[in-house]
């Protein structure tokens, strides 16, 4: 399969990407990727995205951006990339089930995973009480006690979620301060089945069929303790999903894809837009202005080819091929 601009990731940057590329008439292709609409489709309630006054499903409003980049004719492959060369245009994407995909360019867009504990018994229990995600396994719990980990929005949005079901969740922070919103620090305090454990990190997941309890470090005083509970769902940040990336285009040191303001790599042709790049903002809206920007880019990008090669075949009949800079060039 070819196309003019191929898509790899379908969380909020990806699909404005896909709108903007499709309505330029571009006809692209998205690669939905191992999480389809993204980490906002794991969100329980999304209430800071414009137009949605009343609040929206993180899961309705990555269908919503999807059906829209549908109806100018966006297409959707279910698979996963797993093999890239960048070297030469047009790239070359391998799925994960064999199938050769080439694009004129690549707007990746594969966004962030939930950054894991990395502690005994994580692992072992994942699915068995383990969580990364709320709104999937929150009905599990049930009047449950779980435990929450972490002090930003989302550990707080999540954990509040979560309220809906459990009959007690306690928030395990590193300091004795949170850095989510104050709103969402106002509604936690008043939250009768919500208490908090401060400057406390969780270093063991306990049990053996199923979660029973954690094993809490007191970071100031270094007692441990063993907190019961059923369920654990760490919130602690993301980790960038750019591990095909790595050796082709240019990453910073914790893994993010470097770009130039404009959404550029260092490889002509391949941009990056959304919490794949972004280690400040990580909003579902910047991350829709970042891939709005990356298909505005990779028009401009093709039409300035399109302009190049007409010139070159006007001046000679068998133009060379296109290799495109070693890494390092840039
Ligand atoms: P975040 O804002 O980076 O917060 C991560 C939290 O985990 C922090 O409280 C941090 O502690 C803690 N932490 C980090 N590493 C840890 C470790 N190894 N062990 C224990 N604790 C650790 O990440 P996030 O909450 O996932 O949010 C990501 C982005 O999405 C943010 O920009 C956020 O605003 C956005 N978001 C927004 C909403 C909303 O607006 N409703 C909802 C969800 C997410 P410290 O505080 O000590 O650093």
């Amino acid at each position: 399969m070819h196309k003019k601009v191929v898509i790899i990731g379908s969380g909020p940057a990806g699909l404005t990407a896909a709108l903007y590329a499709a309505r330029a008439n571009l006809e692209p292709l998205v690669i939905r990727g191992l999480q389809p609409g993204g980490l906002i489709a794991t969100t329980s309630e999304v209430e800071n995205y414009p137009g949605f006054p009343e609040s929206v499903g993180g899961y309705e409003l990555a269908e919503l951006m999807e059906k829209q980049a549908g109806r100018f004719g966006t297409e959707f492959l279910d698979a996963i990339v797993n093999d890239i060369d960048l070297t030469q245009r047009p790239f070359t994407l391998t799925t994960d089930s064999g199938q050769t995909v080439t694009g004129d360019t690549l707007i990746i867009s594969t966004g962030a995973s939930p950054r894991k504990l990395d502690v005994p018994g994580e692992n072992e229990l994942a699915n068995r009480g383990v969580s990364y995600c709320a709104t999937c396994d929150g009905f599990f719990f049930r009047d449950k006690r779980v435990v929450v980990v972490g002090g930003g929005n989302s550990a707080l949005d999540e954990g509040l979620f979560l309220t809906r079901y459990v009959s007690e969740l306690v928030v395990v922070h590193r300091r004795d301060q949170l850095r989510a919103d104050p709103i969402l620090q106002e509604r936690a305090f008043e939250n009768p089945k919500v208490r908090f454990v401060w400057n406390a990190a969780v270093s063991e997941v306990l049990g053996d069929e199923r979660v029973t309890g954690v094993r809490i470090k007191h970071l100031k005083t270094g007692e441990e303790t063993v907190l019961e509970t059923d369920g654990v769902f760490p919130y602690i940040g993301h980790v960038p999903n750019t591990s095909l990336f790595k050796g082709h285009i240019h990453l910073d040191e914790s893994g993010y894809i470097l770009t130039d303001g404009r959404t550029r790599t260092n490889v002509p042709g391949v941009f990056a837009a959304g919490d794949v790049v972004d280690y400040i903002y990580r909003q579902a809206i910047t991350a829709a202005g970042e891939g709005c920007m990356a298909a505005m880019e990779a028009t401009w990008y093709l039409a300035e080819q399109e302009h190049a090669a007409k010139k070159s075949q006007a001046a000679s009949p068998h133009p060379e091929e296109e290799t495109t800079p070693a890494l390092g060039q840039w």
